[in-house]
């Protein structure tokens, strides 16, 4: 039978997060290797059995994995640094990287593509010797498949992307690729016993791919392509350079995404003239909505009008990694909610329901009417906006006499970017009274308890600019969600996004607007304790956008402007109740940027008009603060310009002032808070340290523009190591302004 439907991966981690417990469970010593091996079969194989049930033809082999599929693929291609070499058990081995020990720093980890998952980063460089290929995990799984009668592909980053994503100077790719190329073919060789498909991931190639990047693709699949059957799998864009390319290799198939690169289309001519067959990915692999299946069908009739119905095979865009399991335990969820999703196991029977329509014409059960997802006020309120409504009333320079006599700050200032240690009293607190098990009044009791005892830290420690400090908060973007209406909230809709940890992404599905004001009765009561300025906290439109799974019946734009009202009713609401600087948080605003450079600019207008919209309501003498977890600026400088935010605050600390010039070039005008320490760690800076830093930074800063604080939120860091490290930041400005 030929094959009709095909996944390029599962979710690993198990429908209720078993390979994450188990997992965190290993790493404290309560289990030994062998049971986390035991559940991690047990996990593939009911993995395995569902894929199955559901019809899928071609399952993804070698999907699984303990931390990340880059990892192994370093471990499969014997790619492993050096510096790990000197641990001999290749269990701790591989933990040490993905987490490092006590000796060895981890791996470098980073967002897969535009994606939340992470991978951990390859270190190559021009001398590397590469060991031996490493196929066991891989002969195992296949072995597990059959054994179960899977059939499948053989799951593998390519060679294009795994050096794209390396950590290695530009000049050395060539060289190195000519290695990475013989490890690529002696895996396959140790593998060829297995007379196995193989997919090869090669997401790198719709980045815009340069015309060396093409040349190195070709080479690549010609060679490998003549090995072994090897479908080359793109997605999150459209791949039309490379489609050209691969079609004129001896490769047998292509996976193209045409959910999220419409331009894969124009592709279908030339794939019908070769002989390859194709994998529509038509189901959106990384969004949690129900597929238009009447569209998609229509889609696929259209498609096979160029490529015939013989070479189509029908897939999910990417793989289903980035998806949770199944509505079956969503039992909370608004029944109308719940009707308009589909988790990965939902995912699998639309693939089978749309397969034997395209494939045997038996007919699409019928659509059930969608809900009601607009809000005529929010649409209303949206229509009617002008101009005035993205510009703040005042230019900066007016603004800032105003600040300065307004809050008389020392020159320098110091304060913190928000959140304070979370302790597990304070989670706990917070648990107890979502579940009801303590009154409300308890609750706000114990979070009084944490501002004051915050605040009042803060005052000892001579911080000029203090913070309630977040102890109400899970997550800076759930905390928001859940108080707007047009959100909702799975029970289980667990995404992975790096080793064992997951994150469960709010749902925003219909028109948002605030309900009530939602940081107001906090922050205020934290103002109460202090004559220093206290600064409101709050997520900005397009971090809350950027770390939702967001509907698609409208435009990102539409619904980023809808959360930006909402943020601005908020900012309004504040600075009437006398909270006069107020800091939107845009950590995930660089993340949202378009992988092909011709989409940037559209997203970095819709983007920074968010911000403006949820920004623009404050007054003269608002103060306007924003943070961004990240230093590198060059590329987007003009747009965080255009933010016009008073001070920014950024994460430096690890990259030192290097990157800082830009603002220098451009002659930024506004003030910024580069990161004085790393609140990544637990290290404690020393003063001297703290103070080299504050004076490297006048180096390129104006002593008027430079705010002191740390790299960013303290949530995770304890108590003591906080209190001493602000203590050090404290005294570092003191000596520093001493000598001004
Ligand atoms: N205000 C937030 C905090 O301090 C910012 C977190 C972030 O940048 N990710 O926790
Ligand atoms: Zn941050």
């Amino acid at each position: 039978m030929s094959h009709r439907t095909s996944l390029l991966g599962f979710p690993r981690i198990g429908e209720h997060r078993e390979l994450k417990f188990a997992l965190e469970q290993y790493w404290k010593g309560a289990l030994d290797f062998d049971a986390l091996d035991n559940l991690a079969q047990m996990l593939r194989a009911r993995h395995f059995q569902r894929q199955k049930a559901s019809g899928i033809d071609e399952v993804a082999i070698n999907d699984f994995s303990f931390y990340d599929n880059m990892l192994d693929m370093m471990v499969a291609l014997g790619s492993t640094p050096e510096r790990f070499g000197d641990i001999d058990d290749p269990v701790a081995r591989y933990f040490a990287m993905a987490r490092g020990d006590s000796t060895h720093a981890a791996l470098e980890m980073t967002k897969w593509f535009n994606t939340n998952y992470h991978y951990l980063v390859p270190e190559l460089h021009a001398q590397f010797r590469f060991a031996p290929v490493n196929p066991e995990k891989i002969l195992r799984e296949y072995a597990e498949a059959q054994a179960q009668g899977i059939h499948g592909r053989i799951a593998l980053i390519g060679p294009i992307t795994f050096l794209a994503l390396s950590k290695c100077d530009e000049q050395v790719r060539g060289v190195l690729f000519d290695g990475l190329l013989n490890q690529y073919a002696a895996l396959l060789e140790a593998l060829s016993p297995l007379q196995a498909a193989f997919t090869f991931h090669e997401s790198a190639l719709v980045c815009d791919p340069s015309a060396e990047d093409l040349s190195l693709l070709k080479i690549a699949y010609e060679r490998l392509g003549k090995c072994a059957d090897i479908r080359v799998a793109t997605y999150f864009e459209h791949a039309s350079e490379a489609t050209a390319v691969l079609l004129r290799t001896p490769i047998t198939s292509l996976a193209l995404d045409f959910v999220h690169g419409p331009a894969n289309f124009d592709a279908l001519e030339a794939i019908g003239k070769s002989t390859k067959t194709l994998v529509v990915g038509i189901i959106n692999g990384r969004n949690v909505w129900k597929n238009d299946l009447e569209a998609s069908l229509r889609n696929l009739e259209q498609i096979a009008l160029h490529v015939p119905k013989e070479r189509l095979i029908i897939g999910t865009s990417c793989s289903l990694l980035h998806v949770p399991y199944s509505l079956d335990h969503e039992h909370a969820l608004p029944s109308e909610v719940r009707a308009l999703l589909a988790f990965a196991h939902e995912k699998l029977e639309e693939l089978a329901l749309l397969s034997r329509a395209f494939f045997e014409g038996e007919a699409l059960p019928p659509r059930l009417s969608a809900p009601v997802r607009s809000d005529d006020a929010v649409q209303a309120r949206l229509a009617a906006l002008t101009p005035n409504d993205y510009r703040r009333p005042y230019p900066f320079a007016i603004r800032r006499e105003a600040a300065k006599e307004l809050f008389d700050l020392p020159i320098l200032p110091t304060t913190t970017i928000g959140s304070f240690p979370q302790t597990p009293e304070i989670r706990k607190a917070r648990q107890e009274f979502k579940k009801g098990l303590i009154t409300p009044e308890a609750y706000e009791t114990a979070m009084k308890e944490a501002i004051a005892h915050c605040v009042s830290l803060q005052e000892s420690l001579g911080l000029d600019v203090l913070v309630h400090g977040e102890f109400e908060r899970n997550d800076m973007v759930e905390y928001f969600g859940e108080q707007l209406r047009g959100f909702a909230f799975s029970a289980n809709g667990w995404v992975q996004s790096y080793g064992s940890r997951c994150v469960k992404p709010p749902l925003l599905y219909a028109d948002v607007s605030r309900i009530k004001p939602m940081t107001h009765f906090w922050s205020s009561f934290a103002q109460s304790l202090t004559d220093k300025p206290m600064k409101g906290m709050l997520t900005g439109p397009v971090t809350i956008l950027n770390w939702s799974f967001v509907r698609e019946d409208q435009s990102r734009e539409q619904s980023a402007k809808q959360i930006a009202l909402a943020i601005s009713d908020e900012i309004d609401d504040l600075q009437r109740a006398g909270i006069k600087m107020i800091q939107v948080d845009e950590a995930a605003f660089k993340e949202g940027y378009p992988l092909r450079r011709s989409e940037r600019e559209k997203y970095e207008r819709w983007a920074l008009e968010s911000f403006l919209l949820a920004t623009a309501i404050a007054e003269r003498d608002t103060q306007i603060h924003t943070h961004m977890c990240y230093s590198e600026f060059t590329d987007i400088i003009h747009t965080i310009e255009a933010m016009d935010a008073d001070v920014i605050s950024i994460e430096t600390s690890r990259s030192g002032n290097r990157l800082l010039r830009i603002f220098e070039q451009v002659g930024y005008k506004q003030e910024i808070g580069p990161g004085v320490y790393d609140i990544h760690s637990p290290r404690v800076p020393s003063v001297e340290e703290i103070e080299h830093q504050i004076r490297a930074l006048l180096e390129v800063l104006s002593p008027a523009q430079l705010w002191i604080n740390p790299d960013c939120g303290l949530k995770t860091r304890g108590w003591s190591e906080t209190e001493a490290a602000l203590r050090h930041m404290v005294q570092a400005v003191r000596n520093v302004r001493a000598a001004l």
